[in-house]
């Protein structure tokens, strides 16, 4: 059977901890796409086609990944993908709070979608999108965060 997952975020930048979460969710699929969702309502960083270009790059010599952006609700992507799990990173928490519920209603929405959760590596526990784009807006060097196949493409 084909095991497809998707990964689903922002990437607004991709950091070591996405990265981590995507390797150790490897062996569990057969492919796993990295889908980058677009919310109009959200305001970005960087644009998408650098954060597509950035995954590309970091997964260039990997054929079992794909990177794709999609809008609308994660299960249609994923319905549309024929993908029956969702991967997830759980860092806190909070986190944890907040993936219960949209997993779960991702349960209602489409009862073919399981959601897989990684929990955080301790050490990459504390990294996120938001703060590694604070450390970037205010001039801080962000490398230490960033995955080093990309570190120096990366500036606002
Ligand atoms: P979103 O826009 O959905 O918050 P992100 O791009 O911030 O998406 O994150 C995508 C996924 O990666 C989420 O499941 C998130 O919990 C996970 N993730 C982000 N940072 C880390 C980290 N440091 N360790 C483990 N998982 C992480």
């Amino acid at each position: 059977m084909n095991k497809i997952s998707v990964f689903p975020g922002s990437f607004d930048p991709v950091t070591i901890g996405h990265i981590d979460i995507i390797n150790r969710g490897m062996p569990l699929f057969d492919k796993l796409i990295i889908g980058i969702g677009i919310n109009s309502q959200k305001k970005y960083l960087f644009p998408l086609e650098r954060r597509i270009a950035w995954l590309k790059k970091i997964y260039e010599y990997e054929p079992r990944i794909e990177v794709e952006s999609y809008t609308g609700l994660t299960v249609n992507f994923c319905e549309q993908k024929g993908a029956k799990y969702i991967l997830r990173g759980i860092r806190s928490s909070g986190d944890f709070e907040f993936e219960r519920a949209v997993s779960q209603t991702n349960r209602v929405l489409s009862r073919n979608i399981e959601t897989i959760f990684i929990l955080a590596n301790p050490s990459l526990a504390p990294i996120s999108s938001s703060i590694v784009r604070d450390v970037i807006i205010n001039g801080g060097d962000a490398s230490p965060f960033i995955p080093e196949e990309i570190e120096k493409l990366i500036r606002p």
